[in-house]
């Protein structure tokens, strides 16, 4: 490509006031010798309650390829990605973390990939040692579970940092669900996709946004998205438990005729009922967990409230 295309870099931020300032050093200094493309840097401010937006238009006002988008409230991660991607005007567009767990360095050979004729470029990490080892073995069981239920398959130690063409966020701006697990609708869209390997560092700089509680909410929010298999699954586990319930009852009756009437078991009775119902609740709260879903997606609202856009106008 003879002419420069232009480079659009995502980035959500949600109380990350220490994590700025080294970000945009770094990520300015690996750009600024190339001549190949011109680029913005949009800040989404997931609702941060620290100095984020006040150190974010600090930077803004100096440099032109800075925009923030001020959201109105922490609309969570996945919403702020989609605000982002929505105000990106780039030919390729990249999506990443701001506490340089996604190295900016990494970009420049996501580029490469692009323009030998790739539209999606993921990043994938060979190593999760900056994770703590409960995170590494429930992530291993979430994308092997997700994986069985759910079509089409997420790519394992893949997160959000990935490089994206036009056509792709074109494709992902089409979808309207409130429910938004990215890491699926990246997934659904398709694309001809390539991978480059990275070891993630730790974060620079801050702490991480998301505990054990909100890892898990997140977990089930990408299986229910994208699979309706926990709903289908309760005919199948109902079949089997009728089944073994009702040859239970022959086996009883045959034992009445042969040895005359038992004495009444306290214990199996319990049993049955308490497992019997602790399976109709679980049967409920699977069905409550999507009819919930379907609740919130009819209501039809939007993803995310902008309060304000900080950019400088076109000259
Ligand atoms: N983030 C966000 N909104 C949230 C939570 C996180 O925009 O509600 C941003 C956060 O500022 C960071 C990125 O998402 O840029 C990844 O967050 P974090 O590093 O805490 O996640 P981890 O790397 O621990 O999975
Ligand atoms: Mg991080």
């Amino acid at each position: 490509m003879n002419n420069p295309y232009l480079l659009s870099v995502v980035v959500p931020v949600f109380n990350e006031a220490d994590s700025i300032d080294l970000f945009i050093n770094r990520i300015f200094s690996v750009f600024s010798n190339q001549t190949k493309f011109v680029w913005e840097l949009i800040f989404v401010n997931d609702g941060s309650v620290d100095e984020t937006l006040g150190n974010l238009l600090n930077h803004q006002v100096h440099y032109p390829q800075i925009k923030v988008i001020d959201l109105s409230r922490n609309f969570g991660k996945e919403a702020a990605i989609t605000a982002g991607l929505e105000l990106a005007h780039g030919n390729a567009v990249v999506v990443m973390d701001v506490d340089l767990q996604d190295p900016p360095e990494l970009i420049l050979s996501m580029l490469d990939k692009w323009q030998a004729g790739f539209e999606v470029v993921l990043a994938c990490r060979t190593n999760r040692d900056s994770d703590s080892w409960l995170k590494r073995i429930s992530a291993n069981y979430f994308y092997r579970i997700h994986n069985i239920l759910s079509s089409p398959k997420i790519p394992s130690n893949v997160g959000d940092f990935r490089l994206m063409d036009r056509a792709v966020v074109e494709a992902l701006k089409k979808l309207p669900e409130t429910h938004r697990f990215m890491k699926g609708l990246f997934s659904w869209v398709g694309f001809k996709t390539t991978t480059i390997n990275y070891s993630r560092p730790k974060r620079e700089a801050g702490t991480s946004k998301f505990n054990g509680w909100k890892l898990w909410n997140f977990a089930i929010e990408g299986l229910t998205s994208f699979s309706t298999e926990p709903l289908r699954i309760w005919t199948y586990i109902g079949l089997v438990v009728s089944l073994s319930s009702f040859l239970f009852a022959l086996f009883i009756a045959v034992r009445v005729l042969i040895s005359g009437i038992d004495v009444p078991g306290y214990a199996s009775i319990m049993v049955a009922v308490t497992f019997l119902g602790g399976l109709q609740l679980i049967g409920i709260g699977v069905l409550g967990e999507y009819m919930g879903r379907t609740y919130i997606e009819s209501k039809r609202r939007p993803i995310y409230i902008v309060r304000k856009i900080f950019e400088h106008t076109k000259p």
